[in-house]
């Protein structure tokens, strides 16, 4: 295979192994246990997969990690599949852990066989009691020394549930004294009594991850089995696998850095929390970091691959702040989202001077003029957002003020004469004048404005709910807090808006850009149209 330009050091240690002839194509696997759904960290890991295999011209398989029925379900897998299939990647085989339980049993036999492993009784406490410390070795298991004929009896009746959940495991036998604590006979096989969503209850017997996985790595044909760095201390235990059950082909673990976001919860045990405890209304949630969510929520695809291509694969953690995320979804959408305006909280302006309506053309999207124009209404009665109008503006206030002019987008510059308020000091209504010759594209008035605000023709329009979120993790950075501490329990926020007609007949999960105000999906529930933020509209991130 001719050698390509390595851009990361998992591709250089590629690169070595193709000229040296260690291997001869790439073959990876990304590999989720279907314990929940996949999140923005996946979306590395799946970037990394599949990216490498194609870049080598080789191939990535769908592996899911089913060693633990207690935990896993179906509905996990079928939305897993869903997930890689919206960020554009095709596996190769899909595969499953619990494919291969028979072959990893008899290799487990053969262990026994060889004297590599041995059945013990201590407890899931006094097994970790035993284990040692990093600078003390641990205590053998009294069971160590069993036979062989009496580990191969009692794993059969292991297999056979003639023992209790916790009453029996199998341990691969190596060293209790190994400055690696996973080197210290660590678990290989448990009993659990719980049916498994694919093989029933064939099994009440299950592989530990440390040993199944690189039994299935290696049937699989994997070349690269890419993990992130908390695994770097079990590549020993993974390696000893390897070699002491005599597979014939042998993978190479290597691992990478995971990915931390600021503000962003990653790790399913917590997204699990946050469904089940009725913080966010599933893995779905537009809040969520769940691809699903981030699916939901309107964010491109293609911003998020672009994202995970430009931090690149490190082999140290760090944590990447979220603005340089939300910079891939504004480039994109800024690029590709056709622009519509919405009034927030919407305040009545009436244009006193004004009879009738008429027709004003706005641009669809002015990254890209080939798209033309799209027709507004403009008449007497108008909405403009409420952060446009102020009673008391503060200096440098450019929108809509008493006495002030201002220009109304793709129609007329208005100046503000008055205004009513309600008895809790609300405003009313507003009431403005039109100059008529200031009309856009064929303004003859010379007159310069400093504001141009966006409206909505009060005559024809349609209502919407505007859903405005907020993270779910309130500090920037991780000090050290509890996570019930962390969580932001204002994240959703709900307005009334007023938005131009053409949102009405848009599609339903079209993404615009609302002029002013930010990136938004359209979502339909309950007939209620629904514009859901999807990101500001403003770049805070500034590269460090
Ligand atoms: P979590 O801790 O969130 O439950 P996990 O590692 O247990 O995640 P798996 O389903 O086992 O989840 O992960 C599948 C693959 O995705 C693994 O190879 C894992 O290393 C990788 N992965 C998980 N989280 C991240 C992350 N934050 N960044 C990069 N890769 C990740
Ligand atoms: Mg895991």
């Amino acid at each position: 295979m001719e050698e390509r330009i390595a851009t990361n050091f998992i591709e250089e240690i590629i690169n070595e192994e193709l000229s040296d002839g260690t291997v001869s194509c790439v073959h990876t696997r990304f590999p989720p246990e279907p314990n929940g759904c996949l999140h923005i960290g996946h979306a590395k890991s799946l970037c990394i997969n599949f990216g490498t295999a194609k870049k080598y011209n080789g191939v990535c398989n769908l592996f899911f990690d089913d060693t633990n029925p207690t935990k896993e379900k179906v509905e996990f897998i079928e939305a897993i599949k869903k997930d890689i299939e919206w960020l554009g990647f095709k596996w190769y085989e899909i595969h499953y852990a619990s494919d291969f339980f028979e072959n990893i049993y008899n290799l487990a036999v053969k262990l026994i066989k060889d004297g590599k492993a041995f059945v013990c009784d201590m407890t899931a406490d006094e097994i970790r009691d035993n284990r040692g410390t990093l600078t003390e070795p641990g205590k053998e298991s009294p069971y160590r020394s069993r036979s062989i004929e009496e580990n191969l009896q009692l794993f059969e009746n292991m297999k056979n549930g003639m023992y209790k959940d916790g009453e029996k495991v199998l341990r691969a036998k190596i060293d209790m004294a190994s400055p690696n604590i996973n080197l210290r006979d660590p678990v290989i096989y448990r009993v659990i009594h719980t049916p498994h969503h694919r093989t029933g209850d064939k099994w009440c017997i299950y592989p530990m991850y440390d040993f199944a996985h690189p039994i299935c790595d290696s049937m699989q044909g994997i070349t690269h089995s890419l993990c992130t760095l908390e695994f770097e201390d079990h590549r020993p235990l993974y390696n000893w696998v390897i070699e002491n059950t005599g597979v014939s082909h042998k993978p190479r673990q290597i691992e990478f850095a995971r990915l931390n976001i600021t503000n962003t919860i990653m790790s399913k045990r917590y997204l699990k929390m946050l469904v089940e405890e009725g913080v966010v209304e599933g893995w779905g949630d537009p809040r969520m970091p769940t691809l699903m969510g981030l699916r939901n929520r309107g964010v491109p695809s293609e911003a998020l691959k672009k994202f995970c291509e430009e931090i690149g694969v490190a082999k140290a953690n760090s944590e990447i702040e979220i603005g340089y995320f939300e910079h891939f979804i504004r480039d994109y959408l800024n690029e590709n989202a056709p622009r519509a305006m919405v009034c927030f909280n919407p305040v009545k302006v009436i244009i006193d001077n004004y009879e009738g309506s008429e027709e004003v053309e706005v641009e669809i999207n002015p990254q890209k003029p080939e798209l033309g124009k799209r027709k507004m209404t403009f008449s007497k009665e108008i909405y403009i957002d409420a952060e446009d109008f102020s009673v008391n503006p503060p200096p440098k206030y450019f929108r809509m003020k008493k006495d002030g002019l201002v220009r109304l987008k793709g129609a007329y510059v208005v100046k503000c004469n008055d205004y009513v308020l309600n008895d809790d000091g609300s405003v009313k209504e507003v009431h403005c004048e039109y100059l008529p010759d200031t009309r856009s594209g064929s303004d003859t008035s010379g007159i310069k404005v400093k504001g141009t605000i966006h409206f909505v023709d009060a005559n024809n329009f349609v209502p919407v709910e505007v859903r405005k979120y907020g993270y779910l993790l309130n500090d920037a950075e991780y000090n050290g807090q509890d996570f019930n501490e962390r969580l932001n329990k204002n994240s959703l926020e709900i307005l009334s808006g007023v938005a131009e007609k053409y949102i009405e007949s848009a599609p339903e999960d079209e993404s615009f850009q609302l002029l002013r105000k930010g990136y938004y999906k359209k979502m339909v529930k309950d007939g209620k149209i629904i514009m859901s933020e999807i990101t500001s509209l403003k770049d805070s991130f500034k590269a460090k």
